[in-house]
């Protein structure tokens, strides 16, 4: 499942850096997950759900997830004009050329994290 696969990179980033701050465990866990990300919030839900239900990893009892979406974003380099795309790469509503370029939706990160 590849969403359980990107959260078990995700939580490991978490952990990694948890541990280096001598935490025991992790409270929350905030993400930025972008419409054109390719991770579904809905799936990486359910696989935090099972990471905390099984005990795996540093994750607390109650510990939450909390995931921020970003909008997806294009600018054409050509006419410089901006607008919601509804995939990577589209063609630009003023001059009708594939010129768009994403500037945003794409983002898969870690915002913050609490433990302690
Ligand atoms: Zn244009």
């Amino acid at each position: 499942m590849h969403e359980m696969a990107l959260r078990g990179d995700i939580l490991q980033l978490v952990e990694n850096d948890a541990r280096s701050r001598n935490f025991k465990q992790v409270d929350k866990v905030e993400l930025i997950v972008g419409d054109l990300s390719n991770a579904m919030p809905d799936a990486l839900e359910m696989a935090f759900d099972v990471f905390r239900a099984r005990g795996l990893g540093m994750l607390s009892e109650g510990a939450q997830l909390v995931i921020h979406k970003e909008a997806a974003r294009s600018k054409c380099v050509i006419c410089g004009h901006e607008y919601t795309p509804d995939r990577r790469l589209s063609i630009c509503p003023e001059c009708a050329l594939p010129s768009g370029r994403l500037i945003a939706g794409e983002t898969f990160k870690v915002q913050s994290y609490e433990g302690s």
